[in-house]
């Protein structure tokens, strides 16, 4: 068997531990799953109600053009479809961007310790990731990235993938850095700015802004959507790809047909509509975090202020020995190692006895382990 150097180096994405998974190895009844930026509220209840109603028309084909789902979108997003497509998740967008964007040998540049499915679609895809560093504060330096894909054309840099906000960190880039890095590399044909939004409807500072703003002024600009966080439907697998008609065009000519099931289409189109839904997501997700802060405050702890539904903080210990005596706890959150972060743990925001359950732990496990010794700077990765 010859598998490509580019596979055999690669780190396998790790997914949160599932809950089933922690109540086997543990012995547990009860199980907090914090680690994977789910909604804790569940599904909007509009999209169970509609899929409920789809299940008897299963045996047809999903409709390849999504027709329903994309008007619906056009009519919430106020973009016409011509500049929408899906897929499986916001994943495999970013996979199907890699394979249809590069080819074999040539670039893909994003920043420091963003969100690794980029990292995992360009190696299998026989692409090299070039990471700019971060910002003093941990986050996208967007000039930097910029100026570095105009320094080194050898490159042949093709996609700049940019997560705003990030995961695992929670931090933003402003309107104003976007709209200077469009005035650097937007209208280029060599290059797509990819804008990854699976967090947008968390963002709450007023200097943060979506993309969206700019798909009609900048040519070679993509922005992605998922319906996995504030939606509440990750095990659907629903993604949106928002870009120029000439983009979606050729996207679509790669897509699978049925990449994104009925009933997932079903309840993604009940989902955006479900405005009450939406809020309710981030009125708990923003009391969620405001808890998060008061309590890590109070535990001495530091983290990163976050846009997102989660928090990264600095256990100031080795983070798997943190995480594995959370699991004990009845408690999944995430490590970051991948990231290059051995300090730092990823908590998810959950309902607010969840969240009270998880401070509690930390509460309890971390005296019993020893702090870490030696100069770390937290929150960087790799
Ligand atoms: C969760 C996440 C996604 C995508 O999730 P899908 O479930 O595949 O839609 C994309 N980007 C970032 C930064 C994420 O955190």
């Amino acid at each position: 068997m010859k598998v490509s150097p580019e596979i055999l180096n690669m780190t396998p994405y790790r997914p949160g531990k599932p809950i089933s998974e922690t109540q086997r190895e543990f012995g547990l009844e009860k199980v907090i799953k914090l680690a994977s930026n789910e909604n804790p509220l569940g599904p909007s209840p509009k999209a169970l109600a509609a899929v409920s109603k789809a299940l008897s028309q299963q045996h047809f084909y999903p409709d390849p053009s999504a027709y329903e789902f994309l008007g619906t979108l056009e009519k919430m997003w106020k973009v016409p479809r011509e500049k929408l497509s899906i897929g499986n998740g916001s994943d495999e967008i970013i996979d199907l961007l890699t394979r249809i964007f590069c080819e074999a040998g040539e670039g893909v540049l994003t920043a420091q310790a963003a969100f690794q499915a980029y990292q995992v679609s360009s190696s299998a895809n026989r692409l090299n990731l070039y990471k700019t560093p971060l910002t003093k504060d941990s986050r996208f330096d967007l000039r930097a990235m910029a100026e570095e894909f105009l320094a080194h054309p050898e490159r042949k840099v093709r996609l700049i993938f940019v997560a705003n906000p990030n995961n695992p960190s929670g931090t933003f880039v402003t309107r104003a850095e976007m709209e200077d890095f469009f005035a650097r590399l937007g209208g280029r044909d060599d290059v797509l700015l990819v804008f990854d939004e699976a967090y947008t409807e968390f963002l709450r500072a007023p200097e943060a802004a979506s993309a969206m703003d700019y798909v009609s002024k900048v040519s070679n600009l993509v922005v992605l959507r998922t319906f996995s966080k504030a939606y509440g439907l990750a095990g659907f697998r629903v993604g949106a790809i928002v870009a120029a008609p000439e983009i979606i065009e050729i996207y679509n000519r790669v897509r699978k047909p049925f990449n994104v099931n009925d009933l997932a289409q079903v309840a993604a189109t009940a989902a955006v509509q479900d405005i009450e839904f939406i809020e309710a997501s981030r009125k708990v997700t923003w009391e969620g975090l405001e808890y998060f802060a008061r309590e890590l405050t109070r535990l001495g702890l530091k983290f990163l202020p976050s846009q997102g539904n989660f928090v990264l903080f600095d256990t100031e210990r080795d983070a798997m020995q943190v995480y594995e005596a959370m699991l004990r706890e009845g408690v999944i959150l995430r490590p970051v190692l991948n990231y290059g972060m051995k300090r730092e743990l990823r908590m998810s925001v959950g309902l607010p006895a969840e969240n009270e359950a998880a401070i509690r732990g930390l509460e309890k496990v971390l005296p019993k382990i020893p702090k870490a010794s030696g100069d770390y700077v937290p929150f960087r990765g790799t």
